[in-house]
This record gives C-alpha cells, sequence and structure tokens, in this order.
C-alpha cells in the first residue's frame, strides 16, 4: 500500500539529478516526493557502496580535524527548509560540515563516476544551509566535492540567477499536483526501487524490439 505525505517532501540529491537532466522518468522522482510507499530491493549494492562511502568520510573528518576544523558529520547535518505556505519541503543530510573561523565548509564525499548532479548537490546546500543550519547561521558557506584523488571547491558566488530558476523550476515540477509523464525502459526501471504494485508501467526484463536491421551502415 502506498500513502499519501502530509507534506510533499523533496531530497536534495532527487533536485540535484533533476537539475542535471540526469533521470529520464521523472514519475519516479514526482512519486515517491508524494507518497511512502515500500521500496523494491534494487540491482544497487549498497553495502559495498556504505563501506566505501564511510571510508572517505572517515578520511576525510581526520584531515580535517587535524587542521583544527569542529566537525559535524552525517545525521548532525540533516535540515528541512519548507517551502512558501508549507505546500513542498526539501531535506538534506551533507557528509561534513566543517566549522573554522568565519567559515563554514559544506563537503560531500563521492566513490562512484563523478556526475554533474555532485555540483547541483553542492549549490542546493549553499542555497539552503545559510537559512536552515544552526551552525551554518551568520557565517560564510562555502563548498566541497570530494573525490578519491581530487578535491573540488565550489564557492557561494556561484549560487547565481541561473541556478536559482532552475532549483524553482525543478521544485515546481515535483511539488505540482499534476505527475509529469512516465518514462519506462529497463536501463532505468531496473535501478529504479519502486514496484509493479505502484507503476503499471515498469520494465522488468530487456527486449530487443526496437532493434531492427538495417544496411545504413
Ligand atoms: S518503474 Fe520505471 S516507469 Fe515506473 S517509475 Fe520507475 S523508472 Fe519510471
Amino acid at each position: 500500500m502506498h500513502e499519501q505525505k502530509a507534506i510533499p517532501s523533496i531530497w536534495v540529491t532527487w533536485l540535484s539529478r533533476l537539475i542535471a537532466d540526469e533521470i529520464q522518468c521523472v514519475w519516479s522522482v514526482w512519486f515517491r516526493t508524494h507518497f511512502k510507499y515500500e521500496k523494491l530491493n534494487t540491482n544497487f549494492d549498497s553495502a559495498a557502496w556504505n563501506a566505501n562511502h564511510r571510508i572517505l568520510v572517515n578520511r576525510r573528518i581526520n584531515i580535517l580535524e587535524a587542521e583544527g576544523y569542529t566537525v559535524y558529520v552525517e545525521g548532525e547535518n540533516r535540515f528541512e527548509v519548507l517551502g512558501r505556505d508549507h505546500l513542498v519541503k526539501v531535506a538534506g543530510k551533507p557528509d561534513i560540515i566543517a566549522i573554522k573561523d568565519n567559515y563554514a565548509w559544506v563537503e560531500d564525499c563521492k566513490t562512484g563516476q563523478r556526475k554533474n548532479s555532485d555540483f547541483y548537490q553542492i549549490l542546493i546546500y549553499l542555497l539552503l544551509l545559510p537559512i536552515s543550519l544552526a551552525p551554518c547561521q551568520g557565517l560564510s558557506v562555502q563548498g566541497r566535492l570530494i573525490y578519491r584523488d581530487e578535491v573540488v571547491e565550489i564557492l557561494a558566488v556561484q549560487v547565481n540567477d541561473d541556478f536559482r530558476a532552475q532549483f524553482r523550476a525543478a521544485i515546481a515540477i515535483l511539488s505540482n499536483t499534476t505527475p509529469p509523464r512516465k518514462v519506462p525502459s529497463f536501463q532505468e526501471c531496473r535501478f529504479c526501487d519502486i514496484s509493479a504494485q505502484y507503476c503499471s508501467a515498469r520494465v522488468d526484463t530487456y527486449s530487443t524490439q526496437a532493434s531492427s536491421e538495417h544496411d545504413l551502415f
């Protein structure tokens, strides 16, 4: 069974992937925004991801504490921002917030392939954290992406009008009571945790129906 949420709730990671145009089936994110449901186990190997991510986060904590930062980690950093008239909320949980002098650095550790959504995820944190998380208030909030082999700084000045417009447009799509299109495909459905019980368009088997032989090449 699925149950409508009292207030539609959007995770920062969903927004960042939508802004980066990394999601074909926007309906899947819209459904997650509006409903609680029983999740399907997908092919994603969360145990291996968690272990690798933990190693990178711990390594980063050690470096920052040695440099004299006060470090807040994951659950300590959970925040929610309610939109106008409480019609929708955005929630997030950055891996690390490190504070020293008048600066708060928000950091996210990435162990997988680099994606454009990594950049947008930090921009969303830079937009929302100064108004939502107590340790960041009154400080200059800047961002860093932590990859295994590189640290990429993302500065608050990069939160410009274009990005704000993209952010608002993504929120408008997900908070709308009219659902967007489903775009079923084996490539996307196999990583989707919404079962056929909720999504009748789900594609669980690979089909070669769309391929044909021709003499163009
Ligand atoms: S199962 Fe496929 S079609 Fe259904 S919501 Fe997920 S990605 Fe979209």
